[in-house]
């Protein structure tokens, strides 16, 4: 028998979805009539946008008339150059068109880029955190086992708390490869200039990389918020940004994304030569991915036009107006909520003090409302839920009348 890599095995047991689905669906089971509603997973609920498929099945047409084989490594320049101009130019960012690489998803991206890294990196994350980041640097090694409450030896946790404004300061242990989320799940807490100059100063200062995860920037509704890390003075040398349609555009099923490297920014041989994460970066996409289709990429691009920026523009503001009603409705009836201002996810401190898991099987019996346990995201989260804005404003509206009735508020 093969051995098999045994850092997979200190993963801790099952992710945190499929132990929803499960009780959920014993619930179903026993109470078939029950009518669930799902604010759990961070998934879009619209279809997506009418000049987003009509992109498509022009770009069908287009590849039943002609061949369209193995697309350009990093991205065709049709929507390299959308990206370019719309998402970084118009904010008055400089993006080179070989700084970007076009992916299948932030999730691939944020889990993949650790493998350019030495294994001996010191990483930290902030908690509660996106829990890709933490579980890809287990499998690869970089820590030891889980204690009793999830918390991996070898990582670095930064409490995310109610009197940090769920943004942790930068730490003050050597960090090689730090993780930020902003606009954050689980959290919907957004950093602001300020926050963001100090996290690069300190990266700056102490030679660390910013892995900035932006899968929520155009849920950012105050303008003067920095939406790429990019908008901060200095980030240039020390930060690798990823950006997804998925929440934006409703690509979850859809798939496509895009990680930035700007080349100025370094990491160092054995040696104590630097090596461009640019160069390193784009010689393993090379090897391991062959380009997002053709078909897909079309799509993303008419996330630009002008109808598609307007009509995706308007699904994000219908998502923003559930997280309001939430935030409004649950915070008005008593409850402590946070988030929901910049971002599709409200942080709820659970009722009475209940454990994370023991609030989600209160309100799935009692409200048949399911959402998500803030102490799978990470030890921090122990205490508070996650309620998603992703559904519709009637289930929405359910869902807030049954937690106020439920849980006596
Ligand atoms: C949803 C999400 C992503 C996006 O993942 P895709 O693979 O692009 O769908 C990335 N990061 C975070 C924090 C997310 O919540």
């Amino acid at each position: 028998m093969a051995q098999i890599n045994q850092h997979f095995l200190k993963l801790q047991a099952g992710y945190l979805f499929p132990e929803i689905g499960r009780r959920v669906s014993a619930f179903q089971k026993d109470h078939p009539d029950a009518p669930i509603i799902k604010l759990g997973i961070g998934d879009v609920t619209k279809p997506l946008a009418p000049a987003i498929v009509e992109a498509m099945h022009q770009a069908v047409d287009e590849m039943g008339a002609e061949a369209h084989g193995y697309g350009p490594e990093n991205g065709y320049s049709f929507l390299t150059d959308a990206i370019r101009e719309h998402d970084y130019q118009a904010r008055g960012v400089k993006i080179a068109a070989d700084e970007i690489f076009v992916s299948d998803g932030s999730k691939q991206d944020s889990g993949n880029i650790q493998e350019i890294f030495g294994t001996d990196c010191q990483i930290s994350v902030t908690d509660p955190s996106y829990p890709v980041y933490v579980d890809t640097n287990v499998m690869a090694g970089r820590t030891g086992e889980a204690d009793s409450e999830g918390r991996y030896e070898g990582i670095i946790y930064l409490p995310a708390s109610e009197k940090n404004g769920f943004i942790p300061p930068p730490p003050d242990q050597r960090v090689d490869l730090a993780y930020l989320c902003s606009p954050n799940n689980p959290t919907g807490a957004v950093a602001n200039r300020d926050q963001l100059g100090q996290w690069v100063q300190w990266a700056r200062t102490h030679d660390a990389i910013l892995i900035f995860d932006a899968a929520y920037d155009a849920f950012i509704q105050d303008p003067d918020l920095p939406r790429s890390i990019f908008e901060i003075d200095g980030a240039r040398e020390c930060a690798i940004e990823m950006r997804s349609f998925s929440k934006r555009a409703g690509f979850t099923g859809t798939r496509c994304a895009y990680t930035v490297i700007p080349k100025e920014v370094f990491g160092r041989s054995v040696k104590g030569e630097p090596v461009s994460l640019n160069a390193l970066w784009g010689r393993r996409h090379a090897t391991k991915f062959n380009s997002v289709p053709y078909v897909i990429q079309k799509a993303a691009a008419a996330v630009f036009s002008p109808d598609g920026a307007a009509q995706t523009a308007a699904q994000v503001a219908d998502y923003m107006r559930n997280a309001r009603l939430i935030r409004e409705g649950l915070g008005g009836a008593g409850f402590s909520v946070f988030g929901g201002e910049h971002a599709p996810y409200i942080w709820m401190k659970t009722p009475n003090g209940l454990s994370s898991w023991d609030f989600f099987d209160q309100l799935l019996t009692r409200a048949h409302v399911v959402g998500t346990p803030g102490s799978g995201f990470g030890p921090s989260g122990e205490g508070y839920f996650r309620i998603s804005a992703f559904n519709s404003q009637e289930n929405v509206e359910a869902a807030i009348e049954r937690i106020r009735e439920g849980f006596g508020q």
